[in-house]
């Protein structure tokens, strides 16, 4: 199927999401060929994929401050098999920032939900801690913050938390530069510890979206094309959808987006 470029703005339209390339002949004349078959099986005439819509937030209708919404969040789409979460744009809605934050409050709860089914917290697991370097740490912050409002012997072993922490991991030695006064060198201390990791990723961390991917599509089939597909990630997905529905309850969206939609692009 061929457009021809006097209808600029709908070929635009389907160049920017990839549904269509540009073709250009010897007299210099250009036209676009859409990459799906428009009464074939797979976007059907009047799908949702090939809608023209307006740039204004699903949620209220609104225009400004939009950002572009994943309902089913990165944290769990970037683990997803490519057949799925390449082109995955009908799961991109347009929301203003005011919508965005007020569903975002809602999804930490399903997020929640998913540390229980999944068994992993959402922070990933396998993180290795360093309980001297947070004690350190934590005793610096509070008195570059607000040494003031401590009493003086909560103040003092707070001082010898961290003169104790540097002492022992010798610090000190590199960090001593000639002509300082003594409180220059407390302050570069207390600087110093309060930047100090006391966390990082151990050599099994996983993250808490790859877990749950990997769990989702533990069972795969094949569907009548003989293409794998994974029916737990579906109706995963299809959560999502639905929750977005009920909570942000969006009074501009297609009614041509379903939670039913297609989720493989193939
Ligand atoms: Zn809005």
């Amino acid at each position: 199927m061929f457009l021809h470029t006097y209808d600029r703005k709908k070929a635009q339209w389907y160049l920017k999401r990839d549904l269509a390339k540009l073709l250009e002949n010897k007299n210099g004349g250009r036209a676009i060929q859409l990459l799906f078959d428009a009464k074939g099986n797979g976007h059907r005439e009047g799908d949702y994929m090939i809608e023209d819509r307006k740039n204004i937030c699903v949620g209220c209708g609104g225009d400004q401050q939009l950002t572009l919404h994943h309902v089913v969040p990165e944290m769990y789409r970037q683990w997803m098999p490519l057949v799925i979460k390449s082109k995955s744009s009908r799961d991109l809605l347009l929301l203003c920032k005011h919508c965005h934050d007020a569903y975002e409050q809602k999804a930490i709860q399903l997020k929640k939900d998913c540390v229980k089914r999944f068994g992993i917290p959402l922070e990933g697991e396998g993180w290795i801690y360093l309980p001297e370097h947070r004690r350190a740490k934590k005793a610096a912050n509070a008195l570059i913050r607000s040494s003031d409002k401590i009493p003086l012997h909560r103040q003092k072993e707070l001082t010898e938390t961290i003169l104790n922490f540097w002492q022992k991991e010798k610090i000190s030695e590199s960090e001593k530069s000639d002509g300082n006064t003594k409180e220059e060198a407390w302050k570069n201390i207390l600087q110093s510890c309060s930047e100090l990791v006391d966390h990082y990723k151990g050599p099994d961390f996983v993250e808490h979206g790859k877990k749950a991917i990997q769990i989702l599509t533990e069972r795969t089939e094949y569907n009548d094309k003989n293409q794998e597909i994974w029916p737990d990630l579906e109706a995963f997905i299809k959560e999502w959808r639905q929750h977005f529905l009920d909570y942000l309850q969006p009074k501009y969206l297609s009614e041509l987006w379903t939670i039913e939609g297609d989720i493989y692009t193939r």
